[in-house]
């Protein structure tokens, strides 16, 4: 199990868009220090220890859900890792069609590296020993161009019907009237709107929502689903958007 650094303080600021990263590396040390470096920039932080921890998490991320919509924000990734090493990692996750920014971190600084780091689809590389002010100004560059890229299809307005959702003024009207939803409610329906029919678990809404380290259970969704029906339906006991999908879980329209 990867050693998950999230207080409640940086879970907030995820809220605020500031990223949860991925730090794939093997030397404790260097983990711990860009591990700590990252949080007290803001950003969310998960740590694996070997490649086929890293790789786990990845394929986690992965599956729930599109590539574009990845449970990280940035991927920090050592070359030599036990068990699968950074480049086989690198190239995994972009086989995938994963976007996600990737740090590549090296020992070694020859030019070679460097190129096959770059080759296979990363999108940095940062060659050991480094100071950790010039590794977070490279995550902010990066989060920074990845979400430039992002801007047109994640800003844009979603409409349902009669339903809109405006993502850059956390902003929702239903039947032309402003409605209020709390950041959970509001994130479940950015969500399911921009996926219209995908089903989706409550394991999957937990993990995207709510991220892995969520303690609490399912009911959890559904306590959330019924407020958000509450919201949206013209009949909450007969909803026409939020439905329930038997024996898997909920989609929208
Ligand atoms: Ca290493």
């Amino acid at each position: 199990m990867a050693l998950t650094l999230a207080p409640e303080t940086t879970r907030f600021q995820r809220e605020i868009k500031l990223g949860r990263v991925l730090v794939v590396e093997d030397e404790e040390l260097i983990r711990e220090t860009i591990a700590l470096a990252l949080l007290e920039e803001g950003y969310e932080v998960v740590t694996a220890e070997d490649g086929r921890k890293g790789l786990n998490l990845v394929c986690k991320s992965i599956e729930s859900g599109y590539p574009d919509t990845s449970l990280f924000d940035l991927i920090i990734l050592d070359l030599m890792l036990p068990y699968v090493n950074g480049l086989d990692l690198c190239r995994l996750v972009r086989h995938e069609g994963n976007s996600v920014p990737i740090l590549m971190l090296s020992a070694k600084g020859s030019e070679t590296d460097r190129v096959v780091g770059l080759e296979v689809g990363a999108d940095d590389y940062l060659t050991k020993p480094f100071g950790m002010r010039e590794l977070v100004a490279r995550c902010r560059a990066l989060l920074r161009r990845h979400r430039h890229t992002q801007i047109p299809t994640q800003e844009a307005t979603l409409r349902f019907h009669d339903i809109a959702l405006y993502p850059q003024e956390c902003r929702v009207t239903v039947r032309s009237e402003d409605i209020n939803l709390s950041p959970k409610e509001f994130r479940i329906l950015e969500l399911f709107m921009s996926h219209p029919r995908r089903v989706w678990s409550r394991e999957q809404l937990i993990e995207r929502i709510w991220g892995p380290d969520f303690m609490g259970d399912s009911k959890t969704v559904d306590v959330h689903i019924r407020w958000l029906r509450e919201k949206l339906e013209i009949d909450p006991s007969h909803p026409e958007y939020l439905l329930t999908v038997r024996g898997f879980g909920y989609r929208f329209g």
